[in-house]
């Protein structure tokens, strides 16, 4: 048997990666709302069923609006410098609106914006199921140990050392032969690979699946917000 063949894409077929049921459709990990035109070529593709491809896109904009918010200062169109998240803020004068009521500013001007957590997390844990599918070839439908977000300008140099090396102990579980991790770990030198971080989207989108004592994806959106999900 050849270890290169891809034998990840067979297994998946059949089954939404998010909730286990039956595929209509195919969804795109990150999906682009989180990324810029042009897209990368062959963004990863993951199998899911109709309910949960649609059922995640409104928090995935809010998600992106938001950290657009966080890197501007403003939850204006004109404010935006993405050009996709000028458009969507145009048209949801709702979203515009509920993510205006978000900013606090303090006695100093200091502009923070408080998070929607548990629509953050939802996105996050969409993502890494699709990561973790994509990657491994499993498909992680029990809830995660720990969905966790914070954005680098709050990190301690150390901490934000520690995330980006994660795991700096030894790899004890081993890629599956056959797996998408596997075949970069057999790759000599991967091109699209630093030190295990995938970038899907220079300074967009960056993505990192690790399986040490349990399954950790750890997701870098706009180079602002830091991510880690963990599944025992
Ligand atoms: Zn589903």
């Amino acid at each position: 048997m050849d270890p290169r063949h891809l034998f990840v894409d067979q297994r998946l077929t059949g089954m939404c990666v998010y909730c286990g049921a039956e595929p209509q459709t195919r969804d795109h990990v990150p999906s682009r709302v989180l990324l810029d035109e042009p897209y990368p070529l062959n963004l990863p593709v993951v199998d899911a069923c109709e309910d949960c491809n649609s059922s995640f896109s409104q928090h995935e904009q809010y998600v992106a609006c938001l950290i657009e918010c966080a890197l501007t200062g403003s939850s204006e169109p004109a404010g935006a410098q993405r050009a996709k998240i000028r458009r969507v803020l145009e048209e949801n004068p709702s979203l515009r609106h509920r993510l205006f009521l978000s900013r606090e500013i303090d006695d100093d001007g200091n502009i923070t914006w408080l998070a929607e957590v548990d629509r953050v997390k939802t996105v996050l844990l969409k993502l890494a199921r699709g990561h973790a599918a994509y990657e491994l070839g499993l498909p992680q439908l029990d809830g995660p140990r720990d969905v966790a977000f914070t954005p680098f300008a709050v990190m301690s140099d150390q901490e934000r050392d520690v995330f980006e090396c994660f795991p700096q102990r030894s790899l004890i579980r081993w890629p599956e032969v056959g797996s998408r991790a596997f075949i970069r770990a057999v790759r000599s030198a991967p091109s699209d690979s630093v030190n295990g971080w995938l970038t899907v989207q220079s300074g967009r989108y960056r993505y990192k699946v690790e399986q040490t004592d349990g399954l950790v994806v750890q997701i870098v959106l706009s180079e602002y917000l830091a991510c880690r999900i963990v599944w025992d």
